[in-house]
């Protein structure tokens, strides 16, 4: 808990005065961190986020959305009941993880850390007032 409470402090401190070392918004650290730029997430456990992906069997074109808890099924739905954007086959299947096991997953491929932090707690509310995902980054990715 106090490791977590120092994250979110040091967090707020970069954002303000280490320009361009720490960053928020969810998809703008997804971005970064394909491009190898983020070296540690902070994301609250209580996002409600889920990453869907729908595949095409025949083609193998992957659609992916981001969505919260309760618009995952009707949005899936929804995808596998349109044809392949790309090869117009009906045949899709669907998958889904929790945005947290999405981002240990990228992760894992650039060597970046996943710091979760409780999001009820004072600590936790501030990562939630600026989306409930921040990060620190290897270098401000605009210089
Ligand atoms: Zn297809």
């Amino acid at each position: 808990m106090v490791e977590e409470k120092k994250l979110v402090d040091k967090l707020f401190n970069d954002i303000h005065f280490s320009r361009g070392l720490a960053t928020y918004g969810l998809n703008e650290i997804i971005d970064l961190l394909k491009r190898n730029v983020v070296a540690t997430i902070l994301i609250t456990d209580d996002t409600n986020l889920r990453k869907i992906d729908i595949t095409c069997r025949r083609c193998q074109n992957v659609q992916s959305e981001i969505l919260e808890r309760p618009k995952v099924i009707p949005r899936v739905q929804e995808l596998l009941s349109q044809p392949c954007p790309s090869c117009k086959s009906m045949d899709l299947e669907s998958s889904e993880r929790d945005i947290v096991d999405y981002l240990d997953l990228i992760s894992g491929q650039t060597g970046a850390k996943v710091e979760v932090i409780t999001g009820a707690t004072e600590y936790g509310a501030m990562l939630s007032s600026i989306g409930k995902v921040g990060a620190f980054l290897r270098y401000n990715p605009n210089q």
